[in-house]
């Protein structure tokens, strides 16, 4: 990690190109000494790396739990460069992707194994430097092998898929149950693909955007909705021969709300997957009551959802040609985000080449 300056004796450290967003129109690459694993470390030379609904939502400045500035970077595929004291059996050259929720382990929360929700949660590349970089350092516990077979680019979506995988598991026994996807983007998309993985029947998914839902028909939707449709209710109901039994709400907006309530079955579920906006959001109470809604939030996943979503990548259940939709180089990552707020665009990726 370290090389001599020519007739200097003295070595100095190698800089490495690392993403820094201090807002949606300023997003720039900053040159930083390559950091040094340290005790049950590794150090990861970056291949991929995906830009979340979560980045551009954090580098809008409307992110509740993500500052600014931040240094971005938390769907990542990489290779093992260097490995620090005790970090397992992982060598120089392993292929790995991040599992990027950083928990204490102490916590009830933890100790029940729901370290997704660990009271003192951090997420590497949220609130600390993440993977948008050349090369970075993370706990060896906090990466998993990727499976012989998989590209990279399967791998980078392991993690994006994870989280649908664990707000399905949420719903409890989907077999022949009825599902709403309120939501086409990266998150509706890949709900709608482990929604079927996990036996719902009839699945249909609301949008605003034709092209969003044709892309979810072409994904295996029953129904793909205009979200702004007044007779929106009606439409599903016909769709899914009823009242949904189960609504996942990926846009997670007063609207999406509204009509989650309208749209779910009598003593229904309605998962809450998207990132509502900071402060309150209306919400029927009077229905919630009267219908027996079950409102429930659901946050990452734990390491079952993630070998799950490996396990459904390596299945081919997802078509990566209609998720990633874009790709740039590391240099370019202000375009990335920029496409990654269009809404034609699905899961847009960085590629890192070395520095
Ligand atoms: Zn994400
Ligand atoms: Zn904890």
């Amino acid at each position: 990690m370290t090389a001599r300056a020519e007739g200097n004796p003295a070595t100095v450290t190698q800089q490495i190109r690392r993403v820094l967003v201090r807002s949606i129109d300023d997003i720039t690459i900053e040159r930083v000494p390559a950091p040094v694993p340290g005790d049950h470390e590794l150090l990861v030379r970056t291949k991929v790396v995906g830009v979340c609904g979560s980045d551009t939502h954090a580098a809008a400045g409307h992110h509740p739990f993500i500052g600014l500035p931040y240094r971005p970077g938390h769907e990542a595929v990489g290779v093992v460069a260097a490995t620090g004291r005790g970090a397992g059996a992982f060598a120089p050259g392993d292929r790995v992707i991040v599992e990027p929720n950083l928990y204490c382990g102490t916590c009830a929360q933890c100790r029940s194994g729901r370290y997704n929700i660990c009271r003192d949660l951090k997420v590497f590349g949220c609130q600390t430097p993440g993977a948008m970089t050349d090369l970075f350092t993370i706990a060896a516990d906090r990466v998993h092998r990727v499976p012989e077979g998989m590209s990279d680019v399967e791998a980078a979506l392991v993690e994006p898929l994870a989280t649908p995988v664990h707000a399905v598991a949420k719903a409890g026994d989907l077999t022949g149950r009825s599902v709403a996807v309120l939501g086409a983007g990266p998150i509706g998309l890949l709900t709608l693909l482990a929604a079927r993985h996990a036996g719902a029947t009839r699945i249909a998914v609301t949008d605003p955007l034709e092209g969003k839902r044709k892309r979810a028909l072409r994904l295996g939707a029953d129904a793909a909705l205009p979200a702004d449709a007044p007779a929106l209710v009606a439409q599903a109901n016909a769709a899914l021969s009823g009242p949904a039994d189960v609504i996942f709400d990926c846009v997670a907006r007063e609207q999406s709300m509204a009509q989650a309530t309208d749209l779910v079955a009598k003593g229904g579920h309605i998962v809450v997957v998207g990132v509502g906006a900071a402060g309150t959001t209306p919400i029927r109470l009077d229905l919630i009551q009267d219908r027996e809604l079950r409102i429930e939030g659901t946050l990452m996943y734990t390491d079952e959802d993630y070998r799950t979503a490996m396990s459904l990548i390596a299945s081919g259940t997802v078509d990566t040609g209609e998720i990633v939709t874009a790709t740039y180089a590391l240099e370019d990552a202000a375009e990335a985000f920029a496409a990654s707020t269009d809404p034609q665009h699905v899961k847009v990726l960085v590629t890192v080449d070395g520095p």
